[in-house]
């Protein structure tokens, strides 16, 4: 009891110091980006294998990430590649990652180099449907069945994500994701940058909206990305995942690591 209480205050502290710290540090992004997983790790080993474990079992809402997660492809990459553009648009995928520049702008980029239209994109999903990460349908199913709520939160393409979601049962309201722009006649036109995902912190600002409106008390972020293990806190549990990607960073900083979701699903049989 004693340690719990002591625990909630260290975790207290560390909040308020993050939370002052993103609204005033005029840092260059990577700086920032550095500053913020220190003291990121900082609060997140304060929750151990077991806590994890334990929130999962209760889970209330579960939110995947999409690419490399619920399924095994990273979507602009493909349309990329669909549309002869992937070479170009892999080196700009490449800096999204390493954290030195901008979400939004590598977005911006490399929608400008492969310029999707509304007619390629629908060509594009009809040709491609999607290649489901193994046991993820099955966990899925084990979730809702228990009436957890399940979210897909993406820096990816709406257009490509609401057709894999009907296949998943997840209405179109629970997916958070980048909306493309269409002129009249059916050219690219650009993004929806009022969409939280396509700018650095969205993954956790959805995540705190979600708990604030719906009032979830367990909900668990899943994901193979640094974006991912980002969203907690806010999400009150993180469980890395490596079955089609291993990032370092995210599974030294992962409590729960699982390379394949059957893991998952058995854990929710012991309850
Ligand atoms: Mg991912």
């Amino acid at each position: 009891m004693l340690y719990r209480c002591a625990r909630d205050l260290v975790n207290q502290k560390l909040r308020r110091q993050y939370t002052q710290f993103s609204r005033v540090l005029p840092l260059p992004l990577s700086q920032t980006i550095h500053l913020k997983s220190r003291i990121c790790g900082a609060i997140n080993t304060m929750a151990t294998l077991d806590e994890t474990k334990d929130i999962w079992k209760k889970s209330d809402a579960v939110c995947f990430d999409v690419d490399s997660t619920v399924v095994i492809d990273e979507g602009i990459d493909e349309l990329a590649a669909y549309l002869n553009k992937g070479k170009e648009v892999a080196a700009w995928t490449v800096k999204a990652m390493d954290g030195t520049i901008s979400y939004r702008e590598t977005l911006r980029a490399r929608l400008e180099i492969i310029q999707p239209s509304r007619q390629s994109i629908e060509t594009f999903v009809k040709e491609h449907p999607p290649r489901f990460t193994k046991g993820v349908q099955e966990l899925i199913k084990a979730l809702h069945a228990r009436d957890c709520h399940v979210y897909l939160i993406s820096g990816g393409l709406r257009s490509i994500i609401e057709p894999m979601a009907k296949i998943l049962d997840i209405p179109n309201e629970r997916i958070y994701c980048n909306r493309l722009k269409f002129y009249f006649n059916g050219k690219y036109a650009g993004f929806d940058e009022d969409q939280p995902t396509s700018r650095e912190g969205g993954k956790p600002e959805v995540v705190r909206s979600l708990k604030k409106q719906c009032g979830y008390k367990n909900l668990v972020m899943i994901g193979d990305g640094a974006t991912d293990l980002e969203a907690w806190p806010p999400a009150d549990a993180f469980i890395g995942f490596g079955g089609n990607q291993v990032r370092p960073k995210v599974k030294e900083q992962s409590k729960w690591f699982v390379n394949d979701f059957a893991e998952l699903t058995q854990a929710l049989k012991e309850n």
